[in-house]
């Protein structure tokens, strides 16, 4: 089986310090647990940025502050999220692919969140997938329901994506796809044949789809963007959940891709 690529997803747009207060905001914060997380075993970073207060922000600022910091202390992949919380317009999400990080994330479809929507209308999608065309970003795409697979092969034929596609399931937002292992069966029979692929599972679905995703093949992102407790009532910190996906690879005899072989395995130069 092809070697696991563990994504850290350390800080998300939704979580806060009253949550969980192993939370990083900061650059520095955010930089220091990324390092950490490599050091575990994580080879790609799933960046969202804060602003002062700790509220999303899309300020390429600073997410230039965040790119900095890790640079100096490991070679992870950045990943910058242009994901809909942070800003509404597509050159608001996307001015940070100007920063040419080596992906970002595309999401290629509309659902809901818990109190919100999830807004990617096709117009947005496409301008956001040509300016990381034009930037030679690898887009990674999010998705939240089948119909976003689908959109994203649509895409494919429409020359606006290229081949082979990195592919994040996401399972498990309310008002998006539930965390089920049905569900996830269905998307990842629903893959196209040229593609990696990896599992995010929200919340309660973390523990089950995460193992699942592992065996089946595919890749696991964790963090505390995705899930702030595994045993109820206590926090984790992004580091201990990278050390569980680390040490259930290793059980499961799955060796870890460091972040030159998820490069190879990304097609990224
Ligand atoms: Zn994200």
């Amino acid at each position: 089986m092809e070697k696991l690529i563990i994504t850290i997803a350390p800080t998300g747009n939704v979580p806060t310090r009253e949550i969980n207060p192993f939370l990083p905001l900061t650059p520095e914060e955010i930089a220091e647990d990324i390092y950490l997380c490599h050091q575990a075993g994580a080879a790609v970073a799933h960046i969202h940025a804060r602003d002062g207060n700790g509220k999303p922000t899309a300020d390429p600022e600073v997410f230039t502050q965040i790119a900095r910091q890790v640079q100096q202390k490991c070679d992870i992949i950045i990943q910058f999220s242009t994901g809909a919380r942070a800003g509404k317009t597509a050159a608001e999400r996307g001015a940070c692919i100007a920063l040419k990080p080596e992906m970002a994330s595309l999401t290629t479809g509309s659902t809901n969140f818990s109190n919100s929507v999830n807004f990617n209308p096709p117009k947005l999608i496409a301008e956001l997938a040509q300016k990381m065309n034009q930037k030679g970003v690898k887009p990674e795409v999010e998705v939240f329901d089948l119909s976003a697979l689908e959109y994203a092969q649509y895409l494919v034929k429409k020359k606006i994506l290229k081949e082979p596609l990195q592919i994040n399931l996401v399972l498990g937002v309310p008002g998006s796809l539930s965390g089920s292992a049905r569900n996830l069966f269905f998307l990842v029979e629903s893959l196209p044949q040229n593609c990696t692929w990896s599992v995010t599972a929200i919340g309660k679905a973390h523990r089950q789809l995460s193992v699942l995703g592992l065996a089946l093949g595919g890749h696991v992102r964790t963090g505390l963007e995705d899930l702030n407790e595994l045993d109820e009532g206590k926090p984790v910190s992004n580091l201990g959940l990278v050390q569980r996906v680390a040490a259930l690879a290793q059980a499961y005899g799955r060796e870890i891709a460091t972040p030159a072989e998820a490069r190879q395995i990304f097609g990224l130069s």
